[in-house]
């Protein structure tokens, strides 16, 4: 049976259980999926490449009973390119609100005229889940806001000290 690789996209700064739903859904419809960690340098990240990929790879590790098939992979340039080096048949999307439509819709389009052989999917992460964005866990806690239950605990510690660092 053919083999289905996904690839999950994003700059995850940080991983928030948004982005966890996310995953646990998409590993269970692929056989293999590859996180992929944007680089993008003309974003400004609060955690750099590295440990954005060691906050992705530390929750694999803990729930690695319910996803044992995915990897993180950290990407630079154009997306559809890393996803044809990758062999990937889909890129995996999260929606949330409404808010997130146009702009995937406008992306789904571009990516396909790129390259028409790989589909987007989309996915939605559960109700209590679905309104959580790792802008607003940052801007809530540097603020000092409760932000405990939108993502995971090693994530909150780390991103505590880094705030209380800048
Ligand atoms: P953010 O917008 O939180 O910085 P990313 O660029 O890391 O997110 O997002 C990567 C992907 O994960 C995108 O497809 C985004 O829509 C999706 N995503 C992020 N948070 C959620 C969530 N709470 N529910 C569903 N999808 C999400």
């Amino acid at each position: 049976m053919k083999q289905i690789i996904g690839l999950y996209p994003g700059s995850f700064d940080p991983i928030t259980n948004g982005h966890l739903d996310i995953i646990f859904r998409a590993s269970k419809i692929v056989n293999t999926l590859i996180i992929g960690v944007a680089i993008n340098e003309k974003k400004k990240h609060l955690f750099d490449m590295t440990e954005r990929t060691n906050l992705i790879n530390e929750q694999l590790s803990i729930n690695k009973t319910k996803i044992s098939n995915t990897k993180v992979i950290a990407f630079n340039g154009l997306l559809m390119n890393f996803a044809q080096n990758l062999k990937a048949n889909i890129i995996i999307r999260g929606l949330r609100a409404v808010s997130d439509f146009d702009y995937e819709f406008q992306m789904t389009g571009m990516n396909a005229r790129l390259n028409s052989e790989i589909e987007t999917v989309f996915l939605m992460a559960s109700e209590k889940h679905q309104f959580i964005s790792s802008r607003f866990v940052k801007e809530i806690c540097m603020l000092d806001g409760d932000v405990k239950s939108f993502i995971p605990e090693e994530v909150f510690y780390k991103l505590k000290k880094k705030l209380n660092k800048n």
